[in-house]
């Protein structure tokens, strides 16, 4: 199998030469918490210098894009934009103002949700929402879980804004939204009636409307199967599973493998060795 994968990288270089956008996963594919993953600074500034365009495509509803954008010019000593960013929480916003949707009870971090205000009009509803929304929230109390719990049983439908059940930190895993909103299922029986972020392929396809790109234009790196990996595949864009964060390669199920538009990179230092 080694063999085949490594046969598959044959024709990477002028792959990733034709390539326009490069997009990153952040947690796990370009650092954990503020510590950067080996190799990941030099390759950044490799496709700064070569003129292409860098975004970081986060599932990580837990801070709103600015403060995203801040801990990567902090971890890599680089000058990013905002629009260098995009997030699940884009993702909420556009789902929402596109439903016309405004009373929501946000299982959400302060700051998340005022990002959220800044995309689409929403206020906070304790009793009557339309909807709960579900995210990464690291300032949840039990009270907010139970009283989502009894919201969702009187027949509101929430919304998951990432689909991650665990996010990496440099200390090791903590529960994220896709966790959060498992206590629910289990505790209400009922599922969500829909899952914004990775794996959606809408994310992606929100992301190149941004930048009027093509699915040609565009790689992708992310570490995590079940949302950037899966999100790739279905896509058809080039996707490189970086082996830098939660997957090892014995984890790898065969059919990703095999997947034509799908290569698989041990670390940035092999990354870089590619394209010399
Ligand atoms: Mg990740």
């Amino acid at each position: 199998m080694r063999k085949f994968i490594q046969q598959k990288k044959k024709h990477l270089k002028d792959i990733l030469l034709r390539k326009y956008i490069f997009v990153f996963d952040k947690d796990g594919t370009l650092s954990y918490d503020f510590r950067p993953i080996p190799g990941a600074k030099d390759f950044l500034e490799y496709l700064i210098k070569n003129d292409k365009k860098v975004v970081i495509l986060t599932n990580n509803s837990s801070i709103p894009n600015g403060k995203h954008l801040e801990m990567i010019n902090k971890i890599f000593n680089l000058e990013f934009s905002i629009e260098n960013i995009y997030s699940s929480l884009d993702h909420l916003g556009y789902y929402l103002k596109k439903n016309n949707i405004s009373k929501v009870y946000p299982l959400l971090n302060k700051e998340s949700l005022n990002y959220l205000k800044t995309i689409h009009y929403v206020e906070e509803e304790y009793n009557n929402p339309e909807f709960v929304l579900v995210g990464f929230h690291t300032e949840g109390k039990y009270k907010d879980w139970a009283h989502a719990s009894l919201l969702i049983q009187k027949g509101i439908p929430y919304i998951i804004v990432n689909p991650d059940l665990r996010c990496p930190t440099d200390k090791g895993f903590i529960p994220d939204a896709g966790s959060i909103s498992k206590m629910l299922e289990l505790t209400t029986g009922i599922k969500a009636s829909h899952i914004c972020g990775k794996p959606n392929p809408e994310i992606l396809k929100l992301l190149l409307e941004k930048f009027g790109k093509s699915k040609d234009e565009i790689v992708y790196f992310g570490d995590r199967l079940y949302t950037d990996i899966e999100m790739g595949i279905k896509c058809g864009i080039t996707t490189i599973l970086m082996l830098t964060g939660e997957t090892k390669f014995e984890e790898v199920p065969e059919n990703i493998v095999k997947a034509q538009n799908l290569f698989i990179i041990e670390s940035y230092f092999e990354l870089m060795n590619i394209l010399k």
